[in-house]
């Protein structure tokens, strides 16, 4: 079924007979192939009599030889065209003794995953599903603030590609005001204070327009800047903001990029309720401390908060 998408990606129209000669495939199996595309990948396809089949737009699919003609040579790239989640898929070549560093993307998630199971709406070659992975040598310090810086690199290869209002949620969310434009999710496995993996999943909404499955206010590239984006050159330059936020963390720790992190905060100041479980506490943002936790002001009080199953909302009276 991906050799006849590969053959339809240019958007041009092709004879039911040319799809079936260059596939091997009778004019009929073609028609059923292509009836599948339009059902499992949601895509949809214009048949017209005398002309043959064309994408309703054409498609850019990922390829690892334009990712590496973009500039992204430090890591060796795996592309699926479809997978349960890039996280699941890193976790397991990881589990099967692969190398570090290297990059798993997909074109699309069968399953892909938010914090605490929730899933990540993954459509195919829209979005970009991406999941680095790095060998951690010897320290929680390489750990501490991952994820927010992570997130600064998403958040400035955005904003470098016209996404101007692209900023920041505590602890790992791209927001464009309200609305997410891209998640955050590291998985772990080895022992932290020894030698383990971290797998930094990143999922950007690049080109999709509409979808009736995200329940919260969501947005893309494309809909901030009224244009597509070519999902290699993204995938090249987040490659380069990520080494060098990398580097820096490695070099100096969290501490060196805390004050980055705040100027970019879309609800520094802002009255907020945490959600931990069943419990609330509600307070004032002052920020993020030198280990990427959260400083709340609780009661005139500050307090400081960190953890994998923390989540925060604005109070409705902020
Ligand atoms: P938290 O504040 O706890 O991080 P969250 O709702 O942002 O909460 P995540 O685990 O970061 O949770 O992300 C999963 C959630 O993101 C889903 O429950 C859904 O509401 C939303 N979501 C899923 N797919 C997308 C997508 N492609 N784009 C934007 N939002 C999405």
């Amino acid at each position: 079924m991906l050799t006849l998408l590969k053959l339809l990606k240019d958007g041009r129209f092709h004879s039911g007979q040319a799809l079936g000669a260059a596939l091997g495939i009778s004019r009929s199996a073609v028609w059923k192939q292509l009836q599948h595309l339009e059902a499992d990948l949601g895509l949809s396809v214009h048949k017209v009599r005398g002309r043959g089949y064309q994408l309703a737009k054409p498609l850019l699919l990922l390829d690892s030889t334009e990712i590496c003609a973009k500039g992204l040579h430090e890591w060796p790239v795996h592309i699926f065209d479809s997978i349960d989640s890039t996280n699941a898929e890193a976790l397991r070549f990881i589990e099967r003794g692969g190398a570090a560093p290297f990059l798993v993307l997909a074109e699309r998630q069968v399953a892909g995953r938010g914090r605490r199971g929730r899933k990540w709406v993954s459509p195919f070659a829209e979005n970009l599903y991406h999941s680095l992975v790095l060998r951690i040598d010897g320290g929680m310090r390489q750990l501490e603030g991952l994820s927010l810086v992570v997130g600064l690199a998403v958040m400035h290869v955005l904003r470098d590609m016209g996404v101007a209002g692209a900023g920041l949620k505590w602890p790992n969310d791209v927001l464009v005001g309200k609305k997410k434009i891209a998640g955050i999710l590291l998985e772990l496995v080895g022992d932290p204070a020894d030698v383990c993996h971290v797998v930094l999943g990143v999922g950007i909404n690049v080109n999709m327009q509409s979808t009736d499955e995200v329940d919260q206010q969501w947005t893309s590239m494309c809909l901030e800047a009224g244009r597509n984006f070519d999902r290699n050159e993204l995938v090249a330059r987040l490659g380069a903001r990520l080494q060098q936020y990398l580097e820096l963390h490695h070099a100096s720790g969290f501490a060196a990029i805390q004050p980055e992190w705040e100027q970019y905060h879309l609800w520094q100041g802002r009255a907020v309720s945490l959600i931990a479980g069943v419990n609330k506490i509600d307070g004032i943002v002052l920020g993020v401390d030198h280990q990427g936790a959260l400083r709340l002001k609780v009661d005139g009080v500050e307090k400081n908060f960190s953890g994998g199953e923390l989540s925060l909302r604005l109070r409705d009276d902020s």
